[in-house]
């Protein structure tokens, strides 16, 4: 352990956004420990978030091809069937390698790992509980608090991780449930709600708001929720849940208009929970020490990351905005730069989003509702999967490009595409985004045949000029 010697840089968490700002402090030379509860590196993205739910993503979309598509492909097989413990192993397989490459990876920088959990003594002193045993203080000059965020319940509602489970339980159901509930019709919901509806989960989404993924372009959000209606998920929008009671033999839950009136039932057997997350700061000292929070439990920071305590940080889920993996590692990069007495920065207009259903939806920038708001002129370019020749030669062509530029200059101000591999294709018009592109910057540039990114060309001809190809 790192015992009495003061480090430059202390991390508290080794998630995304902890990890990565550790591992840079070293790379700047600085005297760094990072300060980690869980017993494995990667936070809740690698343990219980991200990696896993993608797994899943990955192995059930797999399942459901198999059994649905190959056969069109003349690829065919007596019978398909599913082994839900092989396929939870290489999720966990594919968890415990990459947690295990962080703890590499802090070796091969000289990053000191303390396995325990933190707590603010002085605003320069940790005291550590290790996993081990025993307790430790590390000091340093300087200290990030990286500690995430947690699942989030909702009133009355007991969350069991096994027949009411959060994303935690639904990333690790022993069984495929007759039927599903998801309450919450965002990102995450979404997704393990895909994952059980391969599997042959019949699910039903019930969500308070009058749409889904409320951040979404409206026109993309439309198709996005036909196309996971075509798939057989049930939407219960405007609707708000009253009581879950799974003292029967399943789970019944008490419905309601979300404007109030007549009240009905649904039922199943496991209900998945995911109405959003929240920062998590239990047991760490801040009042100890003083450190400011909003309403909602997020720290405080300036466009430094520096809290209200000088020497102290914060970065990641732990303060306003995105909760997402990639905007806490640049917040990371940025916040240990500033340390180094360099400049960082995080553009988080910037960041994008991506829904990892199948299609996968991706938006970079503003969305058309947010575009009016702002009262600019703008113009619209949509290219449509189906008339993209590699989306149609591998029969996977349900999507679109849609770029919204402004009329004036036509600079870009937002991308938004729904496609089989919309995450990857996202960063062409993140990059332009950062450099001021014009749509026609992005239609004269030469894009690979046939390729999905040809959409993104051809979208963007059609912002400023006409498509070819429709
Ligand atoms: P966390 O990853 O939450 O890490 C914080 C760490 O700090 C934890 O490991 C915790 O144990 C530790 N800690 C807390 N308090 C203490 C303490 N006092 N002492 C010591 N250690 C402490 N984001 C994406 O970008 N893409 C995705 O596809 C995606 N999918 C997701 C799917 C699911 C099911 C979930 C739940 C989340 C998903 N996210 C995704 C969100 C992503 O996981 C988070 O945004 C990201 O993990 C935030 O990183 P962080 O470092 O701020 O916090």
């Amino acid at each position: 352990s790192s015992g009495s010697d003061e480090n430059d840089v202390v991390v508290i968490g080794g998630g995304p956004g902890g990890y990565v700002a550790a591992i840079k402090a070293a790379q700047l030379g600085l005297k760094t420990t990072c300060i980690e509860k869980r017993g494995t590196l990667g936070g809740t993205c690698l343990n219980v978030g991200c990696i896993p739910s993608k797994a899943l993503l990955h192995s059930s979309h797999m399942y459901h091809e198999a059994k649905h598509s190959f056969a069109s492909h003349g690829v065919k097989f007596p019978s398909v069937e599913v082994d839900l413990p092989a396929m939870m192993a290489q999720k966990d397989k594919a968890v415990t390698n990459l947690t295990r490459g962080i703890e590499g990876l802090f070796k091969k920088n000289k990053v000191n790992y303390v396995k325990g959990y933190g707590k603010f003594i002085s605003s320069s002193e940790v005291s550590v509980d290790s996993l081990e045993g025993g307790n430790t203080v590390v000091k340093g000059k300087n200290i990030i608090i990286a500690t995430g965020s947690d699942v989030k319940s909702l009133p009355g509602i007991t969350i069991d991780e096994k027949r009411i489970v959060s994303s935690t339980g639904a990333l690790a159901l022993s069984e495929i449930p007759k039927k599903l509930v998801v309450i919450g019709a965002g990102y995450i919901g979404l997704e393990m709600g895909s994952v059980w509806g391969r599997l042959g989960s019949e699910v039903t989404v019930v969500e308070f708001a009058s749409e889904i993924v409320p951040t979404m372009d409206g026109e993309v959000r439309k198709q996005f929720q036909r196309t996971l209606e075509k798939q057989k998920m049930k939407f219960l929008l405007k609707t708000k849940v009253v009581s879950v009671d799974s003292s029967g033999d399943g789970v019944r839950l008490t419905l309601e208009p979300a404007a109030g009136g007549e009240q009905s039932t649904l039922e199943a057997d496991v209900v998945l929970v995911s109405a959003g997350r929240t920062p998590f700061t239990a047991g760490l000292g801040l009042d100890k020490i003083g450190v400011e929070t909003d309403k909602v439990g997020r720290i405080l920071v300036n466009e430094r990351f520096t809290t209200n305590v000088p020497g102290v940080y914060a970065i990641g889920d732990v303060i306003p905005g995105p909760m997402l993996a990639h905007k806490a590692e640049e917040d990371g990069v940025a916040c240990v730069e500033f340390i180094a007495g360099k400049e960082g920065h995080v553009d988080y207009n910037l960041v994008p989003g991506v829904v990892y259903t199948h299609p996968e939806v991706a938006s970079v920038g503003k969305t058309e509702e947010q575009v009016k708001a702002l009262g600019v002129d703008y113009r619209v370019g949509k290219f449509p999967f189906l008339a993209n020749s590699r989306a149609k030669a591998i029969d996977d062509a349900e999507g679109v490009v849609k770029i919204l530029a402004e009329k004036e200059t036509d600079r870009i101000l937002g991308v938004h595409i729904m496609a089989p591999n919309a995450g990857e294709l996202i960063h062409e018009a993140v990059l332009a985004l950062h450099y001021g592109a014009s749509s026609e910057d992005i239609a004269r540039t030469c894009h690979a045949h046939p390729t999905m990114s040809e959409a993104v060309k051809e979208a963007a001809m059609a912002t400023y000029d006409k498509p070819i190809h429709i």
